[in-house]
């Protein structure tokens, strides 16, 4: 049998600056528990390497000790990046990680437990503290229909290997048949206990910007033909429906009125804001409304529970769609140009996930609208045709001017301020554009730095701050 490798986390710790206690944080637990396992004393749980394996973005069986050949196969699939279809999804909202990502665990779940009559779910971490306000447990009685399932909120239990853990129990005639902890590692990804610790195939060996701009100028080719050099041809199909969902987001988004749900009393401004007029309406004022508006459609489609595309995530997916939409319209791109746009936003969202995160309960906001709006400036740099060196730059901004960014949703709902801030990260996005294809050639930081510094950023912050409504906002208004 493989033997567990103590020195692995260490290793992987300090490649990654990484303290033992940001470390502990990261997993829900104590450094402590992290300096044991560093100095041999004891092992991290199955739940807990998978965290870990997520955390440095490597495989599983890197922490054991394996056989040479065995090393050589492993070593290949170390490193690199998924598929940009574990990026961009079609789902419900409101948020990737709370709706998504355990409607996704709920449907294999029931599958593989056709006999069972009733079901249960208790939700731990970010799942307890926000899920009623992301109608997570509203997905999961669904999901589970017709059967019965009970949903427990724990808001007590806090050593959990990942911010967002559920357990799924089975039960027939009253006897359990399965009880499995799940995670929602973020943008709708999920990972079982025990029997499906495999990660999605990384398809993409490279996986820092500087290392793809490189082929990328050796091969003479731009970021999107990188993208379906390693998606395969059919790549751009997924694409266009990618593009055709969120066209129907926005135009549905633009149709709505009344109230979202959830009790917070917010009232859907996306068609208002399309129909208005500025006092003093100049062309600017124009574009920043309408893709305001489009930014707002989509955030409330997200807020009402409909079907969205992960952008990178379900609270962010309003940016990249309004800024590209916006560009349709006035412009006349063709749809052909919109989908290589998604590619090259697509390559920027996903070396985020790989060195970083998107996901608001491990690393803030900075990591969802922060990463949403480079994805956006990328996507805008690609339409227009810059060259790698500019689109890594407004890139780079997007996320600069991002970082240290709280999540702290009121109520847990994915209202105020998300929605809002779609819409600033928007027109944030359309600015660092411009300002990047006139400053390109005077920068200092590379997109590689300041995904390393978000992430860095992310695992100082408090977690009150990470996706709990427990500080800012959420506790400010709570207590007024
Ligand atoms: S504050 Fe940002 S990260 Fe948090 S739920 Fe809202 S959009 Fe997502």
């Amino acid at each position: 049998m493989d033997k567990f490798n103590s020195n692995k986390i260490k290793e992987l710790r300090e490649l990654n600056h990484i303290t033992q206690k940001q470390l502990g944080d990261l997993l829900g637990i104590s450094d402590r528990a992290v300096s044991k396992w560093e100095s041999g004393l004891s092992k991290p749980s199955g739940e807990n390497l998978i965290s870990l394996a997520r955390i440095f973005n490597v495989h599983v069986e890197s922490f054991f000790e394996i056989s040479n050949d065995i090393k050589t196969r492993r070593d290949n699939v170390v490193g690199g990046m998924e598929s940009l279809t574990e990026l961009y999804k079609i789902g419900r909202g409101p948020s990737s990680s709370h709706t998504i990502g355990p409607e996704k665990a709920c449907l294999i779940f029931k599958k593989r437990n056709k006999d069972a009559d009733r079901y249960k779910a208790i939700l731990y971490g970010s799942l307890a503290k926000t899920g009623k306000g992301h109608c997570t447990d509203e997905v999961i009685r669904k999901t589970f229909f017709p059967y019965e399932c009970e949903v427990e909120f724990n808001y007590i239990f806090e050593d959990i290997p990942h911010p967002n853990t559920m357990e799924l129990i089975s039960y027939k005639k009253n006897v359990e048949q399965e009880r499995v902890k799940v995670f929602s590692i973020g943008g709708g990804s999920i990972a079982f206990e025990n029997d499906d610790v495999r990660m999605p195939e990384k398809i993409y060996k490279l996986d820092r910007f500087s290392s793809i701009a490189k082929y990328c100028e050796e091969k003479n080719i731009r970021l999107w033909q990188y993208a379906i050099e390693n998606e395969g041809k059919d790549f751009s199909d997924y694409m266009q429906s990618i593009w055709d969902a969120m066209k129907i987001s926005i135009k549905n988004g633009l149709m709505d009125a009344g109230e979202l749900p959830g009790g917070l009393g917010v009232q859907k401004k996306a068609k208002s804001l399309f129909n208005s007029q500025h006092v003093d309406e100049t062309p600017v004022t124009k574009e920043n409304r309408k893709v305001c508006a489009y930014a707002f459609a989509v955030g409330e489609q997200n807020a009402s529970g409909e079907k969205i595309v992960t952008a990178p995530t379900c609270g962010a997916a309003g940016i990249v769609p309004a800024v590209l939409y916006y560009q349709q319209e006035k412009n006349d791109f063709s749809d052909e140009s919109i989908v290589r746009a998604l590619m090259t936003a697509g390559i920027i969202g996903n070396l985020i996930k790989t060195n970083a995160s998107i996901s608001g309960a491990e690393c803030g906001c900075q990591a969802e609208v922060g990463s949403a709006c480079a994805m956006a400036a990328a996507a805008l740099g690609e339409l227009f045709d810059l060259s790698i060196d500019k689109i890594e730059y407004a890139a780079e901004i997007a996320i600069e001017h991002h970082l240290g960014l709280t999540c702290d949703p009121i109520c847990g709902l994915v209202q105020i301020p998300c929605i809002e801030r779609n819409a600033v990260a928007a027109m944030r996005a359309i600015n660092a554009v411009n300002l990047a294809s006139f400053l390109w050639n005077t920068r200092k930081i590379s997109l590689d730095k300041v995904i390393q510094t978000m992430k860095e950023t992310g695992y100082d912050m408090h977690k009150s701050y990470k996706e709990t409504s427990e500080a800012g906002l959420a506790r400010i208004y709570i207590n007024k």
